[in-house]
């Protein structure tokens, strides 16, 4: 018999796998996890909400659930557009379950958030999560207590009820309670909503805090970014696997169809064109393809030139409106300013690039070397992971803020929001974007397009206070000219009034500058007995 110890083989589940790598998803300690678990309830919140159509109303409550333990219930109430109650048990208890696993852009994306707070709930405290949620066209109010089996990775239903609609409500209420650290999540929190308010500027947010502090966010417009379209895949963003399955399930009966049926920018004579191409019958059933031919296909879908770029309607940028409002109502500035890129793509994937930059006012002051820079992810926050960032980079090396009139530190604010079906993010933790050339070049030219409008704003200003300064050299004369007329004609019947008013005429068509202001400085200056 040999020495050596019997190799264990088993397989985990999705729940367990996330369950022992908490880490992965942001749960590794009670402050994180605590934040962790307000952005992903919050997050989910926003999507029910802005996503179609509806001008969220978010209520954050985090309250100290034990006197002697760290635990803390936190529960965040929407006016969304609520869950069947058949999908509540998956959609809160089975990891990798989502409904956002579409070609649109959504805050959530792995189907993952809120069940990494359920299992971390559990784990530390062993309370389940409850949910209470109605769909507007329901007479009812549906309620439930859910644990998840680690092993199975499914739903426990532990209790659930529903009673009548007394009034006209429509959203969810999610709540779960967690060990915690308020004292060190604290800070981080908070700068999570108030970056998420800056562009939400169309949403009312309250957060309550176990301080007993309310942190109130008012809505101020009414106007919200375009809700989201979920697309069909472009043929440049498609893989072997990929193709495989579409045609699979595909219900048309001929390939040349189902080309047509599946992807964007398809259409007849460019499916034709693919099909002869790969030398494929476009008369044959989508499922009787041979590996071989989904292979060539693949290859010539990738290399055609001639498609249409991918639709932008699967992103939903915040729009110009949007984010100055949303700077406005933070930051009360002097100038603000923003900008929407035209759509762009990179690898198969539409992306969109907005700036906005505000200058004076509360801005506060930047640090010496550039500006403050708020980034956003799909209208996500990104406050880790600064460094790394592709937007930080181009802040720093490609924008010559000499330039745009700017010296550091400066009461500037600027705003990057990077959107996209796919965002290139570095890494699982979602906090900083990687360097694809093509989206640094749409950022450079964002920040490009704001800086020089502050430009633009500032040589203004500058001119302004030229013109002030020479208002003032020059109104300090008047007087003393009017004075010496009024001497050298005395007796006829020359008024010094009228003289200061055509002395102020004439210098005023001579600089430009508008009598009012020469009037008004020359209040001011004294004038001679
Ligand atoms: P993800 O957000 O990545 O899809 P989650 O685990 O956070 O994953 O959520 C799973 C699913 O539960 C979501 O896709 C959504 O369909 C549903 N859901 C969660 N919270 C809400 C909510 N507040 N309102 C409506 N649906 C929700
Ligand atoms: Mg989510």
């Amino acid at each position: 018999m040999s020495s050596e110890t019997a190799e264990k083989y088993k397989a985990i589940s999705p729940a367990e796998f996330f369950y022992k790598y908490k880490e992965i998803a942001g749960f590794a300690n009670p402050a994180r996890a605590l934040y962790q678990t307000v952005r992903e309830l919050v997050e989910n919140a926003l999507d029910a909400t802005d996503s179609h159509g509806i001008l969220p109303d978010i209520k954050i409550v985090i309250q100290r659930a034990d006197p002697v333990q760290e635990f803390y219930r936190v529960t965040v109430e929407d006016n969304g557009i609520g869950i069947p109650p058949d999908i509540v048990p998956n959609a809160f208890g089975r990891v990798l379950f989502s409904s956002k696993y579409v070609l649109k852009q959504t805050r959530g994306m792995y189907g993952l958030g809120v069940k990494m707070a359920v299992l971390y709930g559990q784990m530390t405290t062993g309370r389940p999560i409850e949910v209470i949620t109605s769909k507007r066209e329901y007479r009812r109010i549906y309620f439930f207590k859910i644990r998840i089996d680690i092993n199975k990775n499914e739903p426990i239903v532990l209790e659930r009820g529903s009673w009548r609609k007394q009034r006209d409500w429509h959203g969810t209420i999610v709540s779960l309670t967690i060990e915690g650290d308020w004292g060190k999540a604290k800070a981080r929190i908070k700068e999570y909503v108030n970056r998420t308010a800056i562009v939400t500027p169309y949403a009312n947010i309250v957060m309550y805090t176990p301080d007993n502090e309310v942190v109130f966010y008012k809505r101020v417009i009414d106007v919200m970014p375009r809700p989201p379209r979920e697309v069909k895949p472009h043929p440049y963003g498609v893989d072997l696997e990929m193709l495989k399955m579409i045609m699979e399930s595909s219900k048309q009966p001929t390939i040349l169809e189902a080309l047509v049926e599946n992807f964007q920018s398809v259409g007849e004579v460019t499916a034709r064109d693919l099909l002869t191409r790969a030398g494929i019958d476009p008369s044959i059933s989508p499922s009787s393809l041979k590996e071989d031919d989904l292979l060539k296909l693949v290859n010539v879908m990738k290399t055609y030139s001639q498609y249409k770029p991918p639709s932008s309607s699967a992103i939903s940028p915040l729009g110009t409106e949007v984010i100055k409002a949303g700077l406005n109502r933070m930051f009360e500035p002097e100038f603000v300013e923003a900008v929407t890129r035209r759509p762009s793509t990179y690898e198969g994937h539409p992306f969109i690039v907005e700036a906005g930059i505000a200058y004076g006012g509360k801005v506060p002051l930047s640090e010496p070397d550039k500006p403050t820079t708020l980034r956003y992810a799909n209208k996500i926050p990104l406050l880790y992971d600064e460094g790394s960032d592709v937007i930080t980079s181009v802040v720093k090396e490609d924008i010559a803020w000499e330039n745009y009139l700017v010296s550091f530190p400066a009461p500037i604010v600027l705003l990057v929001h990077v959107c996209s079906t796919k965002v290139p993010f570095k890494g699982v933790g979602k906090e900083s974007i990687a360097d694809v050339p093509e989206v640094r070049r749409e950022i450079k030219l964002a920040i490009s397009e704001v800086a020089r409008r502050l430009r633009g704003y500032l040589t203004a200003k500058q001119k302004e206070f030229e013109a002030q300064r020479k208002v003032v050299h020059l109104a300090k004369y008047i007087p003393e000219i009017a004075r010496s007329i009024e001497v050298i004609f005395s007796g006829d019947g020359l008024d010094r009034e009228i003289l200061v008013k055509k002395i102020v005429e004439i210098i005023s068509a001579k600089t430009g500058i508008p009598e009012s202001k020469i009037n008004e400085v020359l209040k001011n200056v004294e004038i001679g007995a």
